[in-house]
């Protein structure tokens, strides 16, 4: 660390240290001055009034003006007094100066001139010097004390290094000053083994040596930045690299760090090597916060640690903020299930005479706070974790248990369609799984419906086929979800066993722009027409769609322009209505 920065860095860390020494406030320094001043001013009147005959009337009685002599030698004494508590060092060496000057001069009076009206002066004067030394030593005594808690505050005890605390205060300065920095989390690499299996004594001696090589970079500057090493807690350090020019210099600067750790640590009675992971997040290009940036590093670190690779850099990127969502979103997924809470909506779809199809199931999830969350976010997670099944089934469960209680109710031939990932799918128990949910349910199969995306026609038609097929055995109906965005061939369509074939919103959207649009949608329409099976287009969300569709021919229609996504029993009011009509 160079001269220069070493310097900013203890005023920056004294700064901290004033703020917290916030008891000792020191007083005004013109007072030091007044009470000298007004110190010099009582011995005056103190000599004069002494040696004066002089006296003057009060209530028609002299009073010798010696006799005030007293007064003016307890104000001065007050003086001196209050300058030793008051001004620490500086005060002490006043007032044992003035002291110290005063005492000859008393002691000759009473000495040489025989005057021993001064003795009680010489007395008063010795015990002042006392008092002084006295109070000296003991306010030097708090401040030694207070000056141990204030550095403990910023110190870490076992390595001696500044702690979390002057760290976050230097961050905060920088960022303030808007200095660029990068911030580095070191961990080290299996230190929990080394405490586990040598023990905790061994574990802080190793901390202790890795701090101290750590220092001697810093210290020694030889990276060519400027770093601040701390420890933050436990085997977590930080590094604060500043005066850089490019990514490499700070990648040269942390490979040093990395190799001071290379030589063996024999030194603690034990032979083994010891790596450590870093990661890092710069101010102000990755983030404006110290939150951020802390965050950021922290998260570039664990992803270094987790790969467990001989590499032991990474910086924070942006890719690394998605993994972290990633993870987020499936400990939110893996609690929704645990707790039971993911539910479904149910939208209703209707035919072109506005007469009620059925519904389509829809999860749900909330957030810790009650906030929703679109299942466009957490469906892709649960089908990358595994976990889509367990959501699938629970919506599977729920629905038809509603649906099932409805048809039982009313009589009613309405449809339930319930998505069903590929990869629930293909598994091996997913037919039992459905045959178990037709008699739990007692929903007729003939009014179940699964919907798979018409990705499985590219991936794994094959392997699926055998299912499905077992599936329209059962007598549960087949749509394909999502059609026209997947590439799959004409020649997977016309042998795949389905019912119904679900045009994407994404082509609704654009249909009544442009005449080609519009033929687009017909030829899906008739293609399905074609190949056995009925069409219902997604997303209608205006009149004027509903106008094209039926002029193109399609079926039925799902949308927001006739029924967004309900509750159940906001459904189950529909369904009521709807066999009332019939
Ligand atoms: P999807 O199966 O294509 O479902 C239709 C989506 O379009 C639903 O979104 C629905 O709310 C939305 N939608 C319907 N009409 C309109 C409209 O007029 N305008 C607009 N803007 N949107 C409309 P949602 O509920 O967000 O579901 C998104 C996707 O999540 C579903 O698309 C489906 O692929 C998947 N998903 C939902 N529930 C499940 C489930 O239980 N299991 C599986 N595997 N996937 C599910
Ligand atoms: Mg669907
Ligand atoms: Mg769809």
């Amino acid at each position: 660390m160079s001269n220069k920065t070493r310097n900013s860095d203890r005023k920056t860390i004294q700064g901290t240290l004033d703020r917290l020494y916030f008891l000792k406030k020191s007083a005004p320094r013109f007072l030091f001055w007044v009470l000298l001043v007004l110190y010099f001013f009582c011995n005056l009147i103190i000599s004069v009034a002494s040696s004066s005959g002089a006296a003057i009337m009060i209530g028609g009685q002299p009073l010798p003006f010696y006799t005030f002599a007293g007064v003016f030698s307890s104000i001065s004494n007050v003086c001196i007094i209050i300058v030793a508590v008051y001004y620490g060092k500086q005060g002490f060496v006043a007032a044992l100066t003035v002291l110290f000057v005063q005492l000859p001069i008393v002691t000759m009076s009473v000495v040489m001139g025989h005057n021993l009206t001064s003795l009680p002066g010489v007395f008063i004067n010795v015990m002042t010097v006392g008092m002084v030394i006295l109070i000296y030593r003991n306010n030097k005594k708090i401040d030694d004390y207070q000056e141990s808690l204030r550095m403990q505050a910023v110190t870490d005890m076992l390595t001696g290094l500044p702690n979390w605390f002057a760290t976050t205060e230097l961050i905060e300065e920088l960022i303030k000053k808007k200095i660029p920095f990068a911030d580095v989390t070191i961990d080290m690499n299996g230190f929990k083994v080394i405490n586990d299996t040598m023990g905790f004594d061994v574990g802080n001696e190793v901390l202790i040596e890795a701090a101290k090589r750590w220092k001697a970079v810093a210290d020694g500057g030889a990276s060519g930045t400027i770093d601040f090493v701390s420890r933050l807690s436990g085997d977590e350090f930080s590094l604060i690299i500043r005066e850089f020019e490019s990514d490499e210099d700070i990648l040269n600067s942390i490979r040093m760090y990395e190799a001071a750790l290379k030589d063996q640590m024999d030194n603690i009675g034990y032979d083994f090597f010891l790596t450590a992971s870093f990661g890092y997040a710069v101010f102000p290009y990755d983030c404006g916060t110290m939150d951020e940036l802390i965050s950021y590093s922290m998260l570039a670190m664990q992803e270094i640690k987790k790969e467990a690779s001989s590499e032991h850099i990474r910086k924070f990127s942006k890719d690394l903020l998605k993994k972290e969502n990633t993870l987020e979103m499936e400990s939110k997924i893996m609690n929704a299930l645990e707790n039971d809470t993911v539910y479904y909506m149910l939208q209703p779809q209707y035919d072109m005479d506005h007469k009620l199809r059925g519904f389509e199931a829809l999860a749900r999830m909330k957030d810790d706070d009650g906030s929703f969350i679109s299942p466009a976010d957490f469906i892709p997670v649960a089908e990358k974790a595994g976990l889509i099944d367990r959501v699938d089934s629970a919506v599977f469960r729920k629905a038809a248990a509603y649906v099932g209680e409805l048809i039982r109710e009313t009589g009613s031939d309405v449809m339930l369609s319930l998505n069903v990932s590929v990869k629930h799918l293909m598994k091996k128990d997913f037919l039992v799984e459905i045959s178990n949910l037709l008699s739990s349910s007692g929903i007729p199969a003939e009014q179940l419906e699964l919907e798979i995306t018409e990705s499985i026609m590219i991936e794994s038609v094959e392997k699926a086929m055998h299912c499905i097929n077992e599936i329209r055995k059962m007598g549960i109906k087949i749509a394909i979800d999502d059609f026209g965005t997947g590439y799959s061939s004409l020649s997977y369509l016309n042998n795949f066993p389905a019912h119904l074939l679900k045009v994407d919103k994404a082509f609704i959207d654009k249909m009544n722009s442009s005449d080609s649009s519009k033929q687009y949608v017909a030829a899906i329409i008739t293609l399905g027409h074609v190949m056995g099976f009925n069409v219902i287009s997604e997303g209608v969300e205006e009149a004027s769609q509903i106008e094209t569709l039926r002029e193109i021919g399609c079926d039925y229609i799902q949308g927001y322009v006739w029924g967004r996504p309900l509750p159940h029993e906001e459904a189950g009011k529909l369904v009521r209505e709807s066999v009332k009509k019939d």
